[in-house]
């Protein structure tokens, strides 16, 4: 028998987090959303509702266990009540796993206050010459004693204004490809390192900027798993943390046609209800249509991950198509609103905004839909 129930601990965190979006995400989420202050206040009371810490290790003050359903859900019940805080568990789910990789004192240093949400740690990939080819990137890392001495840029990274550390992403010279690409932890005091931000048209509290390494030195002990592997090891939790952001992007849709609706109740034009008019109620079936179906490949590609079973191709569908889907809905929901739908004052507009950048952040949806092209040639088929 197939269940398409969550389990009740799933159901029962999601709705705690419902209530505390609705409560105290939601009221404040355009005026956080026009500000560049990075919202850490919110990002402790995510830490103090065990959020932050999903998947990650329970000594650290994680839940244990990789759960990638509840990582899903969790994003989308917080994207309802805020797009750009509603990121936070999915980036620091994909930061912790690159921790599980390096030694026990950088752990012990950077895990728990990041669970906390306390300090942000970025993942810095992106280069100016290199962002869907990550493979070409540039950053060089040269051994030296006691480490490595770093030099490079890295571009459109978010979180880059406030993060602690970041991650990044560096070859030994002479290498080529995902060959010779290794990951290092470098705290952004370290000596060498500068960060500028980087305006976008929505994202604004999440600090987006670019990251300079002048001749940076990185102690031996700050490498990320082995070396010249560290591409490898981003990419095995960056295939199914994609569906999450897939319904960051639906839970943000689903709370404007939320909206739409129950403006389209008690709007009245010709006087009658917007509900009475079909050009009205087909646009909110449409969308809460396509809604659905894009929830479900999220869903089907996290629960595929969880129960050990290939998942890569539904993971690359729930990043490509969702945010399209979303960003549709909610333009839906806009014109639903008339005038209203455009005013800075309600959130629809900074939906639209912040959605947006999902078209192209972790993946654009022509190198998604290369990896399921790539999966379809091979195995024939993308189901079980
Ligand atoms: C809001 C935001 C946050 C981000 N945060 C981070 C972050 O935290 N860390 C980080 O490292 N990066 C981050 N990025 C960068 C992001 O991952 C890259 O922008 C993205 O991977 C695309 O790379 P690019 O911008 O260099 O575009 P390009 O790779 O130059 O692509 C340009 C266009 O060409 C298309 N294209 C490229 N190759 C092909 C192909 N083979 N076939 C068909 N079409 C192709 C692309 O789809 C795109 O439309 C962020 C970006 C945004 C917008």
């Amino acid at each position: 028998m197939v269940s398409f129930d969550f389990s009740s601990e799933h159901a029962a965190f999601a709705d705690t987090l419902k209530t505390f979006a609705a409560r105290e995400l939601l009221p404040h989420y355009r005026d956080r959303s026009a500000s560049m202050e990075f919202p850490f206040e919110a990002f402790k009371q995510l830490g103090d509702l065990g959020v932050l810490g999903i998947g990650l290790p329970e000594e650290f003050g994680g839940t244990g266990e990789e759960d990638p359903v509840l990582l899903g859900l969790a994003t989308e019940v917080l994207a309802a009540g805020d797009v750009n805080i509603a990121s936070a568990p999915v980036q620091i789910g994909l930061v912790g796993s690159q921790f599980l990789h390096c030694d026990r004192a950088v752990q012990e240093r950077y895990l728990p206050p990041l669970i906390r949400g306390e300090e942000t740690v970025a993942i810095a990939l992106t280069e100016p010459g290199s962002g869907s080819d990550a493979s070409a990137l540039r950053t060089s890392a040269t051994k030296v004693d006691g480490g490595w001495r770093l030099s490079g840029e890295k571009t459109a990274i978010s979180w880059a204004m406030n993060a602690t550390a970041t991650l990044v992403y560096a070859r030994t010279p002479g290498t080529t490809r995902s060959q010779g690409i290794s990951c290092f932890v470098v705290p952004m005091d370290s000596e060498g390192v500068s960060a500028h931000h980087m305006l976008g048209m929505g994202c604004l509290p999440l600090g987006w900027g670019s990251i300079h390494f002048d001749d940076v030195f990185i102690p031996e002990d700050h490498l990320v798993g082995e070396e010249g592997r560290g591409f490898h090891t981003v990419m095995n939790h960056f295939d199914f943390s994609r569906a999450a952001l897939g319904l960051l992007c639906l839970g943000a849709a689903q709370q404007s046609l939320n909206e739409a609706v129950q403006y389209a109740k008690d709007r009245q034009t010709f006087g009658k209800p917007l509900t009475e008019y079909q050009g009205v109620s087909f646009l909110i079936a449409e969308h809460t249509t396509m809604l659905e179906a894009a929830r479900w490949i999220c869903y089907r590609a996290l629960w595929l991950r969880a129960t050990g079973q290939p998942h890569t191709a539904l993971a690359s569908m729930g990043k490509w198509w969702p945010p399209q889907v979303a960003k549709n809905a909610i333009e839906a929901a806009m014109r639903i609103h008339g005038n209203l739908g455009y005013a800075a004052e309600f959130p629809l507009q900074q939906r639209y905004r912040d959605v947006t950048a999902y078209l192209i952040a972790d993946g654009t949806a022509e190198i998604q839909k290369r990896i399921i092209a790539g999966d379809v040639f091979r195995r024939g088929t993308v189901s079980l």
